[in-house]
């Protein structure tokens, strides 16, 4: 590889940034216009033009498959092992870090990872020893309280009383939750940033050691940085000029979550020196789908503003798909991708992406019936699973007795005759005592007084854990989770649950054996050289919590890819279905009143349009199932900001498309000429002959209504009902 062949395949802008001196360095771009790109290859161009040891480059990026896919094109434009690059999220690198640096952190060596859904659960536990009432303090709210704290570097003995009794609550609440937390060694996901910044903040040696180490660092997806992840990189980067970031404003979807998109400004004054490059050209989308998100976006307020063009052609415009309900969308979408896939193309170019995670089931069933592999990222992942949860519970108490979360998880799971009344005896030892449920378990039985049968059913689950950790020692990571699957009776419980999907438990368990088969702790973004003393089981938990989802499939399988909009970011696929668009849910309910979060979801949109390559398909549902709840949402406010010109709807009977009218009320959509009429004679397959009473809607849409000689009144699809007119 020599120096030319790292930038002659860029335009000047690009070459200018990934050419500059050292500097800060802020590139600041619309969709598509090759970010990334130039982040990669500045990467590659340090190391190889510049001499920068891997091992001194920093890349932070915001989801593994992002950080994963950053890895595989630089080890591709170099023909190097990028092993020894730190890359990895924001949470992966302050994972690394703690790791590494766990006494200076103040954590125990030990100390596990919680996702949210454990979280939420060491909340409500903490409300009920308090006794507060869920439904006045309610977990959710206090988990969301506690996090963004969190996110903003503030602990609670940060928060002075403000006279307040309302916050005095909280963060009592708070204190007692990180006072349990570092009890157990149990560290939640905003957790793992604040401590990591504290780390650094707090001790001289370490911080310095990291400044020299990272001769370059690099920031992807700059504008979703939160209060303390930008304080973290200051702190990396102080005194120093060589951080590198790329963002745009417009992609800016975590405000909710606390991300601050004002972290552009204060970057251009902290770093006075500072250089901006703007990009514009767009290498990815066709001049449809990028004139259509332009025109998106352009509806939003106070934007830094930018206007991408592109030198390929207009391409097909956007398809639009009114269906009938969230059925027929899911039908009309793996319909399209068996015939894309016919035409040749890859299923892994391909991705159905949706607002909320609930609605990829429906999507799910029809891919299954097809036979069409897919993955799901985000949602119920693998990790998240009941089953799947139990059974890691089992192997970090095995490794940490400590650990509560875990413990209250598979006390009595399997049932094994622990009570509510013990379980509450054993809380009210450990907060009395400050210690953990494992330490108050022991003091309960030796202090005797319960009853022999309670007394015998805890002692078991006792000597169970014990026998447990003394029954694994030296074997191989694969066999002890087998060991603990079997010996903890997880795989007989699910065995003998018939109704609740207990098969497919035992499937997931199964799968989780496997996927401790081919862990490989080499491959863990995390893991370098000095994480050896780190046991295989802890990187296997902690990975678990991390990267959950990442082991569903192998990501060479050719899959048709399932995620949220917010986990496409960065993404980019030849096929893209935008699915569900339809006021209520995209625009989320939630942000219709709100101008700011109304915003926030537009850029959603425009993230969403702009991950698509050649082909868009948008769809929408005339009325939806969702949340147990059936509805008749409107399209989406946000089709009307979509000039006709770039969008056709889809007819799935007529030969001819036609310019979209949906984004005209629904009451003055043209209507197409049926091929029916009123009064009409008819004859179904099924049914029989009838008359014509009614027809609605138009399109695949269209719906019949016939008086059967035989059955009577019905309402038909038109599209499905293969009549014949007599
Ligand atoms: P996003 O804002 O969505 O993260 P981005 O600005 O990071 O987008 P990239 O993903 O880096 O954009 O690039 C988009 C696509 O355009 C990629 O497929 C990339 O390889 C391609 N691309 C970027 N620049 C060029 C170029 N100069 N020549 C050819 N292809 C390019
Ligand atoms: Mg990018």
């Amino acid at each position: 590889m020599d120096v030319t062949s790292i930038i002659d395949s860029l335009n000047d802008a690009q070459r200018a940034a990934v050419t500059a001196p050292s500097q800060p360095m802020l590139v600041l771009a619309g969709a598509g216009s090759g970010k990334t790109r130039v982040l990669v290859h500045r990467i590659a161009w340090q190391i190889q033009v510049l001499g920068v040891p891997a091992h001194s480059i920093l890349a932070v990026t915001f989801t593994n498959k992002a950080a994963k896919e950053m890895r595989g094109r630089i080890e591709e434009l170099l023909n190097i092992s990028a092993q020894p690059l730190w890359i990895g999220t924001f949470h992966g690198i302050a994972h690394r870090l703690l790791r590494r640096h766990a006494k200076q952190a103040k954590l125990p060596e030990t100390f596990q990872v919680m996702d949210s859904s454990d979280q939420l659960r060491v909340i409500k536990r903490l409300l009920a020893s308090l006794n507060l009432d869920e439904a006045k303090w309610p977990a959710k709210q206090m988990l969301w309280y506690i996090n963004a704290q969190k996110d903003e570097g503030v602990r609670a003995r940060h928060i002075a009383d403000s006279g307040d009794m309302l916050q005095r609550q909280m963060v009592t609440i708070y204190r007692a939750y990180e006072e349990l937390c570092d009890r157990s060694g149990l560290v939640d996901f905003a957790e793992l940033l604040l401590r990591a910044h504290e780390l650094l903040r707090d001790n001289e040696d370490v911080l310095a050691f990291y400044q020299q180490r990272f001769r370059q660092v690099h920031v992807d997806e700059f504008q979703d940085t939160n209060t303390i992840q930008y304080a973290w990189l200051r702190l990396l980067t102080q005194g120093k000029d060589n951080i590198f970031v790329v963002g745009d404003d417009d992609q800016s979807i975590y405000g909710w979550r606390g991300a601050k998109i004002e972290n552009i400004y204060s970057f251009q004054k902290h770093y006075p020196n500072h250089q901006v490059i703007k990009l514009e050209q767009n290498y990815r989308s066709t001049g449809n789908i990028l004139k259509a998100a332009n025109k998106v976006i352009a509806n939003n307020d106070g934007r830094m503003g930018k206007e991408l063009w592109t030198e390929s052609g207009d391409g097909e415009p956007i398809a639009l798909y009114a269906a009938f309900n969230e059925q027929d969308e899911a039908h009309f979408v793996v319909e399209r991708i068996r015939s894309w896939v016919n035409d040749g193309g890859m299923r892994s170019d391909v991705a159905i992406l949706y607002r909320s995670n609930a609605q990829s089931r429906q999507f799910e069933e029809k891919l299954m019936t097809t036979g069409t592999p897919y993955r799901v990222y985000g949602g119920l992942r693998f990790f998240e699973r009941a089953e799947i949860k139990n059974a890691l519970a089992y192997l970090r108490l095995t490794s940490n007795r400590h650990d509560d979360a875990s413990f209250e998880r598979v006390i009595n799971t399997p049932t094994r005759g622990i009570g509510a009344k013990t379980l509450d005896e054993i809380r009210n030892i450990a907060r009395d005592r400050a210690v953990s449920l494992w330490t108050a378990a022991i003091a309960l039985l030796t202090q005797g007084g319960m009853s022999a049968r309670a007394g015998n059913a805890l002692d078991a689950f006792l000597i169970l854990i014990k026998q447990l950790d003394t029954d694994t020692v030296g074997l191989e990571l694969f066999e002890k989770v087998q060991l603990v699957v079997e010996k903890s009776q997880l795989i007989e419980l699910y065995k003998k649950d018939k109704a609740d999907k207990g098969e497919e438990k035992v499937e997931n368990l199964e799968e989780l054996v496997n996927a401790a088969r081919l862990f490989d702790k080499a491959s863990v973004q995390m893991v370098d050289e000095n994480d050896a003393n780190l046991s295989e089981l802890d990187m296997f938990l902690a990975n678990a919590a991390l990267e959950a989802g990442d082991m569903q499939g192998d990501d060479f399988d050719d899959c048709v890819q399932l995620m949220t909009l917010h986990s496409a970011k960065g993404l980019e696929f030849k096929l893209v279905f935008l699915v569900g668009v339809e006021e209520g849910l995209f625009p989320s309910q939630q942000s219709v009143d709100d101008v700011g979060r109304l915003e926030e979801e537009r850029r959603l949109c425009y993230v969403g349009m702009t991950r698509a390559m050649q082909h868009l398909y948008i769809t929408y549902a005339e009325s939806r199932r969702l949340y147990g709840r059936e509805s008749y949402p409107r399209p989406s406010r946000f089709l009307r900001e979509i000039p006709a010109e770039h969008m056709q709807e889809v007819r799935l009977r007529a030969s001819v498309s036609r310019p979209a009218t949906v984004v005209k009320p629904r009451s003055g959509s043209i209507q197409m000429p049926s091929r029916y009429k009123l009064g009409q004679r008819v004859s179904h397959v099924k049914f029989g002959e009838g008359v014509v009473l009614q027809l609605e809607g138009e399109g695949a849409q269209e719906r019949i209504q016939i008086n059967f000689k035989q059955v009577g009144i019905k309402w038909l699809i038109v599209s499905m009902a293969q009549l014949d007119v007599l």
